[in-house]
Order: C-alpha cells, then sequence, then structure tokens
C-alpha cells in the first residue's frame, strides 16, 4: 500500500489547479487520471472564454468562483507568458422583448461585481462591430480568450515543480473511507492501493460514478448527473466578421450560440445544447441548419455554406430542462460529513475562468 498526503482524482484544469494549490502549500500530492495525458476531458472541449460572471444567481459559487477566478487567472496568464487577450464581448438584444433581459443581466452583473458594464444604443454598437445588428448590446470589456492547453500545462508545471506527481492511464476505480483517511484504489498497467488523508474528487463527467464506487459515502450527497451536449461550428472561408466575442440573451441551458475568437483568429460559433445521456462528441451537420437560423439573428450576412462542423463538449450538469440553472456543488464535510474528503459535481461553465479560485475553495474546505 503506497501511503501520500493528498490525491486528487482528474487532470482537467480543475484537478491540474487543485493539485498545484495544495502541492504550493505543501503537501504531498498524487494526481490519478484515467487518460494517458492532462486535459483530455471538458477541459479540452469548450469555448476558451475568460467569462466576466454576470449570468450567475447572487452569491451562487459560480458567480462567486467566477469574478474571483477572472482575476486570478488574467494575472496568472500574464505572470506566466500563457497565451490569452481581453477582448471584450457584447450581449445583444436582437428582439424588443431582449431590452429587459439585458437589463436584468446588466443588473446581476452589478450585484456579482463582474467589473464595468457599458449599455450600448445601435449606433454605437455599429461604431465597434459594423456588421453586428441589434436593437442595443451590453459590452463587457472584462471578458477575454485564453489556451487553455497552455494554461494547464503551466499549472501542471507548477504542480511537479513544488513536488506533485501525476499518474496517467491510472483510472480510480473506486475505494473506501476508512479509520486514517481514505483508501484509493487506481487501475491501469501497474494496479495499486493508495491511502491518502485527503482526497479531492475531480473527475469532471465521472465524478458522480467515481463518488458511487467509495464505500463509506453517503450515497444520498451524490446529486444526479445532466448531460447537455454542446456542438461547435467553424467560420470557414473568411475572415471573422467581429474583433469582439458576440453572445445572444441566453436560452435555457446555455449562453447561446455565440461567437468566439481563438488566439489563431479563426472564429467559431457554438455551443448549442442539446440534452443527452450519453457521451459522444460526433457533430452533427444537420445541426447546422439551427445554428444558420440564429447566428443570422444578430449576424445577416452570414454566407450559406460557410459553417462547418468543429468539435463538441458535455456539460456535467445538476439541472436538467425546465429547471432552474444548479449552481456548481463543491461538497465538503458540511455536506457529506467525511473529514478530508472534497467531491466537485457538476463543474460546467465557468468551470475554466474559475479554476484558481474553485482551487482556493478546496484548499478552503480541507483547511490548508
Ligand atoms: C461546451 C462547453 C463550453 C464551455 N465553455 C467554457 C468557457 O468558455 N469558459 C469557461 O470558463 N468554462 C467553460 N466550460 C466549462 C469548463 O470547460 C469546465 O468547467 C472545466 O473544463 C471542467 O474541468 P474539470 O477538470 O472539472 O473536468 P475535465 O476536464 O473533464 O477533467 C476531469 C478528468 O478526470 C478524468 N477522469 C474521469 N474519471 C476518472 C477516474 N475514474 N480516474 C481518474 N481520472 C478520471 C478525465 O479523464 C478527465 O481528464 C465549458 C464547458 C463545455 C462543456
Amino acid at each position: 500500500m503506497d501511503r501520500i498526503e493528498c490525491v486528487v482524482i482528474g487532470a482537467g484544469v480543475v484537478g491540474l489547479a487543485v493539485a498545484r494549490r495544495l502541492a504550493l502549500f505543501g503537501l504531498e500530492v498524487v494526481v490519478v487520471e484515467a487518460a494517458s495525458s492532462i486535459g483530455t476531458g471538458i477541459s479540452s472541449r469548450n469555448s476558451e472564454v475568460i467569462h466576466g460572471g454576470m449570468y450567475y444567481p447572487t452569491d451562487s459559487l459560480r458567480a462567486r468562483l467566477c469574478v474571483a477566478g477572472r482575476e486570478a487567472l488574467y494575472e496568472y496568464c500574464a505572470s506566466r507568458g500563457i497565451p490569452h487577450r481581453q477582448l471584450g464581448k457584447l450581449i445583444v438584444a436582437t428582439e424588443p422583448a431582449h431590452e429587459a433581459k439585458l437589463t436584468a443581466i446588466e443588473q446581476q452583473g452589478q450585484v456579482n461585481g463582474v467589473g464595468e458594464l457599458i449599455r450600448l444604443t445601435t449606433d454605437q454598437v455599429q461604431a465597434l462591430e459594423p456588421q453586428l445588428k441589434c436593437l442595443a448590446a451590453l459590452h463587457a470589456p472584462t471578458t477575454g480568450i485564453l489556451d487553455s492547453h497552455a494554461y494547464m500545462l503551466a499549472l501542471r508545471g507548477d504542480a511537479e515543480d513544488h513536488g506533485a506527481q501525476l499518474a496517467f492511464n491510472s483510472p480510480a476505480l473506486g475505494g473506501h473511507v476508512g479509520d486514517r483517511g481514505f483508501v484509493v484504489a487506481v487501475g491501469g498497467t501497474d494496479p495499486v492501493m493508495i491511502e491518502c488523508r485527503a482526497l479531492v474528487n475531480a473527475a469532471g463527467l465521472a465524478a458522480q460514478a467515481v463518488a458511487a464506487k467509495f464505500d463509506g459515502l453517503p450515497a444520498p450527497s451524490i446529486p444526479r448527473q445532466v448531460l447537455a451536449k454542446g456542438s461547435y461550428f467553424a467560420l470557414t472561408g473568411m475572415a471573422p466578421p467581429f474583433r469582439r466575442l458576440i453572445y445572444p440573451i441566453p436560452p435555457e441551458g446555455g449562453l447561446g450560440i455565440h461567437v468566439t475568437l481563438d488566439l489563431g483568429g479563426q472564429a467559431r460559433f457554438g455551443p448549442d445544447v442539446e440534452w443527452t445521456d450519453q457521451i459522444n462528441y460526433r457533430v452533427d451537420s444537420e445541426r447546422s441548419h439551427a445554428f444558420y437560423q440564429a447566428i443570422r439573428q444578430y449576424w445577416p450576412y452570414l454566407p450559406d455554406g460557410a459553417l462547418s462542423p468543429a468539435y463538441a463538449g458535455v456539460r456535467p450538469k445538476l439541472s436538467g430542462p425546465g429547471e432552474p440553472a444548479a449552481d456548481f456543488q463543491i461538497q465538503g464535510p458540511a455536506e457529506h460529513g467525511i473529514a478530508g474528503l472534497v467531491n466537485l459535481y457538476g463543474i460546467e461553465s465557468p468551470g475554466l475562468t474559475a479554476s484558481l479560485a474553485i482551487a482556493d475553495h478546496v484548499a478552503e474546505i480541507l483547511g490548508v
């Protein structure tokens, strides 16, 4: 039996940020990852947007950790030379009924402390983005984009520089809550049992499944998972029409089919929301019809044939269609009664933006 102070399950952006934080504090950390490299799950299938934090309910974890994480992320990117750009974003009202929704987002953003939000008229929008058609917009200058892979590599580097070890092809198979902490059964080519005092379950889409395999964890504490796939289409054959990120008024389950720009200057659209009960990453080209329709609400000049299927991600949600959007659940002893254990459930957007703040929150729960 190997003994270590802390095991982190999952080397996505959240597991890496947590491992870095705990290693910086001086804990011995092992990260066990089922895949053969870092960040192959949700963390490599997203919009790579550094979110402002204006959408989430007052005092929710998503609001607080997004705003705190965003500030920390910009500083971290700047200090570590991680490619990023604070492009700003425009949320657009394309029909009269949207204007009240824009006002509600603006007010929520002020309550959440997202910083500057500027209401723009059609003329002001035209001056910034001549191809954008809307009745009004909210400009959020604090929103940006980053190279999420460079970010995860930096987190990994920091963690390893402070003694953390990463074990790939090493799925956590289960374990139990014991007298001296936890015993984790790790599979792969060299199966091993690891005893640890602290255990952090950051397995993303598998967080509930992993938790369910730990004897001694109260089953009612494990929340239901709901999957919402999001597909992206790339804009091909032409330069991006916008210099900022463009978002519609959010529909249920997501932020709407928005325009994001990557650091290479390419534009892509998405993600949409497709409620599903299985994980598959194939982008169905038939979905492009709904994309053309949604995008032309704010960019009528989108030519036929300009969209091509790009990639898809799956959101690990805790609420389903017709239900109020659930918050992140970061469960410590207050929720499940077990000292030294943190389970992270429902870490969908803005989990990338919030990752450094999530790591601080986990450290706080663990008392380090
Ligand atoms: C479509 C989409 C768009 C998004 N856009 C944004 C955005 O623009 N901005 C933003 O801030 N956030 C965004 N997000 C959210 C963000 O991507 C996630 O919150 C974040 O990547 C979650 O990271 P994670 O580490 O929790 O999960 P993951 O990256 O999935 O990492 C979990 C890891 O656990 C591993 N694992 C699973 N089971 C086991 C096991 N048994 N043993 C060991 N390892 C295991 C997996 O292989 C994986 O590597 C988006 C999400 C989606 C789906």
